[in-house]
């Protein structure tokens, strides 16, 4: 008799790669998450973390989140649609909306959440979702769970979506998604084309700014504000999770799109809403974010300080140069070989993220550096450093360790 369990002790690979002693994942912060922190009781340098602009640890992000708890308590318990909607949500989505330029937003417990409860409830059957292949896990699940038809067009390949959109024809409603920046690559998506080609064929467009949110356009607007688009763009998703220091996420759009999904969205109305802590340290990193701009110019810098460091060492450096973005991926291809330079790179005190498939097709594997905007020049040069070093001692022997994990990469 087959048992759901099955799969579960068949599942071997993590065991494999723990017992190599290459293991990445799960590794126990035992810090704050600033530019240095303590993982399993070592000193390390991080560059593998979202938190672009370094507010987790902002004293007025803590002070907000301590003074919420205090007077809102420790948590939401009940959906925004019924016992769960404080002042401070609403005052959140009227800044948010204030700071985007559009009419009104809507909040989410997570980025995740906003993806699938924006999508699967935004296209319905007999309309079309068309998303970039690279586009994040929680626009590809948003889609699967739509009633609409999720069409993929290849990366950033504007010749595919024109064509699909040509044979959709004007008949059916469409909405494009793509990432503003793209979360492994740290490419940008060609925000003018699409939105030619989408005001050609009468499709929608919505952008996920999750990236792009504090780090591109002159007041960090992101992706769109970047490219002069941001009135033109009909829906702007975001993040707390990156930039603004906390969880949760949004969209920002028509007021008539916000209402629909207040009453539609089943990842908005099953679900408790966001904590007061988290809300509040939204509200205070979105003032200090707009305070000082300095840490995003500070960001630029560094990314591109690491970006010409490692080309100069002839790696393969993925990513934007024009407009930098923070996220720098070095393609190293093979799985347990990227697993290889990343533990190299842990032993000498440099704490990145590798990025394996499904994040990536089969085989372009890479590690996936993220800066700081609190990130030193010394930090940067040691980081620098030790990509040298694995360069030398892994990546460039690249004897890859022969593993039977059964695992396609
Ligand atoms: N969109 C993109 C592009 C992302 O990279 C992420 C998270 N990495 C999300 C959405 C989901 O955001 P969250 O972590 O806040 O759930």
């Amino acid at each position: 008799m087959a048992d759901v369990f099955d799969k579960c002790g068949a599942f071997t690979a993590a065991r494999q790669i723990m017992a190599a002693g290459i293991y990445p994942y799960f590794h126990r912060m035992e810090s704050g998450q600033d530019p240095e922190v303590i993982i399993e009781g070592r000193p390390m340098i991080m560059v593998g973390s979202n938190n672009y602009l370094g507010l987790t640890s902002h004293p007025r992000v803590k002070k907000a989140a301590r003074d919420a708890v205090e007077k809102y308590g420790s948590g939401c318990v009940g959906s925004r649609f019924l016992n769960g909607t404080l002042a401070l949500h609403e005052e959140l989505e009227r800044r948010l909306a204030a700071y985007m330029g559009k009419e009104a937003t809507l909040i989410f417990t997570t980025g995740m959440l906003a993806n699938m409860g924006i999508l699967s409830s935004l296209v319905e059957r007999g309309e079309y979702l068309l998303i970039d292949r690279l586009d994040h896990a929680s626009i590809v699940d948003g889609a699967r769970l739509s009633l609409g038809r999720m069409l993929r067009f290849n990366h950033n390949d504007m010749d595919n979506l024109g064509s699909i959109l040509s044979r959709l024809g004007e008949g059916p409603g469409k909405l494009i998604a793509v990432d503003g920046v793209y979360s492994m690559e740290g490419d940008v998506a060609p925000l003018p084309e699409i939105m030619s080609l989408a005001r050609t064929h009468g499709a929608r467009v919505m952008v996920d700014e999750a990236h792009g949110l504090g780090v591109l356009g002159e007041n960090g607007r992101g992706a769109a504000e970047y490219f002069g688009l941001l009135n033109e763009v009909d829906l702007v998703m975001g993040t707390f999770s990156k930039s603004l220091a906390s969880i949760g996420g949004f969209l920002a759009g028509p007021e008539e799109v916000i209402h629909f999904l207040r009453h539609h969205s089943r990842a908005l109305i099953f679900t408790a809403s966001l904590s007061p802590a988290d809300c509040a340290s939204v509200l205070a990193a979105l003032e200090v974010m707009q305070a000082e701009p300095w840490r995003r110019k500070s960001l630029r810098e560094n990314a591109v300080r690491i970006r010409e460091g490692l080309l100069e060492l002839g790696l393969t450096v993925g990513g934007s140069a024009d407009p930098v973005t923070p996220i720098i991926p070095v393609t190293v291809g093979d799985m347990l070989l990227t697993f290889q330079v990343w533990r190299k790179l842990y032993d000498m005190g440099i704490f990145t993220t590798p990025v394996v498939p499904p994040a990536v097709p089969p085989g372009s594997c890479v590690i996936r550096v993220s800066c700081m905007a609190t990130h030193t020049e010394d930090h940067c040069r040691k980081i620098i450093e030790a990509f040298a070093q694995a360069e030398e001692e892994v990546l460039g022997k690249g004897e890859t360790l022969s593993l039977q994990i059964g695992y396609q990469a």
